[in-house]
């Protein structure tokens, strides 16, 4: 028999980190219990195994948290998106707005191969800028973004419209 999990009680939410009035999503409760963490990996590997993937992409740090376990119960190949300048082979490179400024994620040239079907993973679905900017990489490397899932959305940050084209799942919403 399989345990019925309501995860949302496993996720503490902390007012005013990083900034007043930002009500933060800390997974880090939910990681801990072994449990836990092994059943929203196996929820999310049994919603998208119909899309026939061949390689997961997650953005550093906690799309590694998501991403790496569920390539593994999924049976295929992880590959890092990180902050430009931590890949130590050749990368390119997509920018994106932050409130202040901009970043810069990367990926290897080789990570992906010309018509590999891709799923990317996070912990959690915002404004959409980190997947917007990872599908970019994705798709310069000729990789096809089948798409994406999230242990979290915050649906009213409309992040899911940026993924246009893009089955988009998440585990759990907050309106
Ligand atoms: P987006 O680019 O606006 O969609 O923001 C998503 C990124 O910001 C993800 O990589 C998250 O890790 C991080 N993030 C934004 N808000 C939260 C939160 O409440 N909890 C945890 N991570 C968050």
């Amino acid at each position: 028999s399989k345990a019925s999990y309501n995860f949302k009680d496993y996720i503490r939410v902390i007012p005013d980190f990083p900034q007043p009035g930002i009500r933060f999503k800390d997974i880090t409760t939910l990681l801990k219990d072994g449990a836990a963490y092994r059943a929203v990996i196996e929820e999310m590997r049994a919603a998208v195994e119909h899309l026939k993937i061949d390689v997961i992409a997650g953005p550093e740090a906690r799309g590694f948290v998501v991403g790496a376990p569920l390539a593994l119960a999924l049976g295929v190949g992880f590959a890092p998106i990180r902050k430009s300048g931590k890949l130590p082979g050749e990368t390119i490179t997509a920018s994106y707005d932050l409130e202040y400024g901009k970043d810069e994620l990367a990926m290897h040239k080789d990570a992906i191969s010309p018509g590999q079907r891709v799923l990317i993973a996070d912990d959690l679905l915002a404004t959409g800028g980190t997947i917007a900017t990872s599908m970019n990489l994705i798709r310069q490397l000729g990789g096809e973004v089948v798409g994406a899932a999230f242990l979290i959305e915050l649906a009213y940050l409309t992040g899911r419209e940026k993924l246009d084209g893009v089955e988009v799942f998440s585990l759990m919403t907050y309106e």
